[in-house]
């Protein structure tokens, strides 16, 4: 069944700050971020992703690439490891750093791509295309966050994990940088919204989701939000 019949009305509802919330929402920390401060982790790094983004306005991912001097490898070979499917790495122990995509694990979202960004492609290669390129886009902001070394969560306040006594362990909030990402790759290449919308249609579409289960997770982000 197609995804859309399985989320009526899915897209217009779906806002960067509620998808930008369901991302925040699997930081490991989630649980100690005070409720009140959702909207500024989330609020902030979709900022740091478009501002990013600004600076490329017009310019193609893969000739960003190629200017920056960065390297992709689309391989057939697995990218499961420890039983996690991986899509797109970016490996930094290369000089420079190299991004590998699974061709195999992007093949599989062709249908949810097609589903979801409709209107823009028209094939099945279309389709590949995109993929490949909103994976480039999204490592290429991960790329641009090792170059500066600064890194969208280590910008932004950290949270109080733990206190004893006068003592206080804080630690920053790490999803902050795949909000950052989601957002940069967006604003780059003209998306109707945050592609992470793909990864829940692709899990609804293989029943490793329930629809009603997503439903109700953006119900409480709305509250939060
Ligand atoms: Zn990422």
């Amino acid at each position: 069944m197609p995804v859309q019949a399985l989320i009526p009305d899915m897209l217009p509802g779906l806002s960067d700050e509620i998808l930008g919330c369901m991302e925040l929402r699997q930081d490991p920390l989630f649980h100690k971020i005070p409720k009140e401060k959702i909207p500024y982790y989330v609020h902030e790094s979709l900022q740091a992703g478009r501002l990013a983004a600004a600076a490329y306005k017009g310019h193609g991912i893969r000739a960003m690439c190629r200017e920056a001097g960065l390297r992709y490898e689309i391989t057939e070979a697995s990218g499961k490891f420890h039983n996690v499917s991986f899509r797109a790495q970016i490996d930094f122990s290369k000089t420079p750093p190299e991004i590998i995509l699974y061709a195999s694990s992007l093949k599989g979202m062709q249908t949810v791509c097609q589903e979801i960004l409709g209107e823009r492609s028209s094939s099945g290669e279309a389709d590949l295309d995109l993929l490949v390129d909103i994976h480039l886009a999204h490592e290429f902001y991960h790329w641009l966050e090792y170059r500066e070394q600064s890194f969208t969560n280590e910008r932004l306040e950290a949270i109080e994990v733990f206190k004893l006594g006068p003592w206080t362990k804080r630690s920053s909030v790490v999803q902050c940088c795949e909000i950052a990402a989601h957002a940069f790759c967006k604003e780059l290449l003209g998306l109707p919204c945050l592609p992470n919308l793909l990864d829940y249609a692709y899990l609804i579409e293989e029943k490793q989701l329930q629809a009603e289960d997503f439903m109700q997770q953006i119900t409480t982000c709305k509250l939060w939000i």
